[in-house]
């Protein structure tokens, strides 16, 4: 299948249903696009005026093959779809993919995941334009790879036995996320702190600028209440990385990707 151009309204596509509307690159084959920047699905990102111009993975890589005990799953494919497949294949450790919205290319360069289930765990390899990058040469840690490339394939470990009560489990600790459209956590948790106390310790929790606030639910979600603006979400971004300096002297960092 060939590339092509296609419009995206990113108020529509984010999570966090912000964004403006933009063409474009829809990539179907492998290939030099270092003119553009990768998108996924828009969960962890809050998209500007001022972005870059953006290429998205099409139906090509879509897909998910299973062959000896590996797993080869294409970058255009969703958690969802994923998490299905590993029930139906009776595939274990997946588990944690339910209500993570993203597709494999976002969570894998995010190393995505809950508490000590990060999706770096279970991968075995990745397909980058040059050929596949074995994990053991790629530098991740929390919610961070030094992937600077493109990943069209992620190669995943099996084992097996899928485990409805870990389903279960992990359903359950998502009940505390709030439910309005957010980019998921807004700052990545401080060594041994949680982001989510230090705003609620500045006050921050449920503050409101325009229609954008921290979730009064869980405070390190920052939550659209209806036509928030990308100004009101990064005055309360600043906002919270200032006081959080000034009270705890601690630099904290977003989670959430800004372009
Ligand atoms: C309600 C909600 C709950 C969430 N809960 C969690 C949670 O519990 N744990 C957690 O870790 N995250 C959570 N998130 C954040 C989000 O789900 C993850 O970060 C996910 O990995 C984002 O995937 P995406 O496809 O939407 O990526 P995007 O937001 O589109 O992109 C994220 C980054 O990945 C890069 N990228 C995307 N595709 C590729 C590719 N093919 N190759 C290279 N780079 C690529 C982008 O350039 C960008 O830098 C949550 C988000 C929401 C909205």
């Amino acid at each position: 299948m060939e590339n092509y151009f296609k419009h995206l309204d990113f108020s529509r596509y984010s999570a966090i249903k912000i964004g403006p509307k933009a063409e474009v690159l829809v990539i179907n084959q492998i290939g030099d696009y270092s003119k553009y920047q990768i998108m996924g699905r828009c969960n962890n990102t809050l998209v500007g005026p001022n972005h870059p111009k953006f290429a998205i993975l099409g139906k090509e890589f879509n897909y998910i093959r299973k062959e000896d005990d590996l797993l080869y799953v294409g970058c255009a494919t969703t958690s969802g779809k994923l998490l299905t497949y590993t029930r139906n294949n009776d595939i274990a450790d997946l588990e944690f993919l339910a209500k993570l919205p993203g597709n494999i290319g976002g969570l894998v360069k995010m190393n995505a995941g809950l508490k000590s289930w990060e999706i770096f765990n279970y991968v075995h390899s990745i397909k980058t334009k040059d050929g596949y990058i074995k994990k053991e040469d790629i530098e991740y840690s929390y919610r961070h790879t030094k992937i600077e490339e493109i990943v069209y394939e992620v190669v995943f470990n099996i084992d097996y036995g899928f485990s409805k009560d870990k389903l279960k489990q992990f359903n359950k600790m998502r009940d505390n996320q709030p439910h309005m459209p957010s980019a998921g956590s807004c700052f990545v948790n401080p060594e041994s702190d949680y982001a989510g106390r230090l705003i609620e310790e500045i006050g921050l929790k449920g503050f409101e600028k325009g229609n954008m606030s921290f979730s009064s639910k869980h405070a390190n979600f920052l939550v659209n209440n209806g036509n928030g603006t990308y100004e009101d979400a990064i005055y309360l971004i600043n906002l919270a990385k200032i006081k959080i300096k000034e009270q705890f002297n601690i630099d904290i960092k977003e989670e959430v990707i800004i372009y």
